[in-house]
């Protein structure tokens, strides 16, 4: 998936898509990609910019947008570091865990994981 992701990717836009010659930082399990829903309405709130959406608008220090929305996607990132993530620096809705380098790479399809119990 993290090739053709890539192949399909203009040059340009590349650091929105994980490198397959040094893997994903999604393929070693330790990263999630998440936003913010709305309890009352079950609709996802809205942020600066759309999810995955590939522009500076998905960089975590964009200025632009609402008030609103910088603070609902600041809130996002303060609670995800409160629990050891970090976020990743193009796109507000990625975070990695701590220590995410020290995780090899994994290249199994989720049927193939088995619990360990
Ligand atoms: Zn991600």
């Amino acid at each position: 998936m993290t090739k053709i992701f890539w192949d399909a990717t203009p040059p340009e836009q590349h650091k929105f898509v994980a490198d397959p010659a040094t893997g994903s930082r999604h393929n070693r399990g330790c990263a999630v990609d998440l936003t913010l829903y709305d309890l009352k309405t079950g609709n996802a709130v809205e942020m600066p910019s759309l999810y995955d959406e590939m522009s500076e608008r998905a960089y975590p220090t964009y200025a632009g947008g609402s008030a609103e929305q910088r603070s609902r996607r600041d809130l996002l990132r303060r609670y995800m570091e409160a629990e050891g993530f970090s976020v990743y620096e193009y796109e507000w809705w990625h975070f990695d865990y701590r220590d995410w380098r020290a995780y090899a790479i994994g290249n199994q399809r989720f049927e193939e994981l088995t619990p360990t119990r």
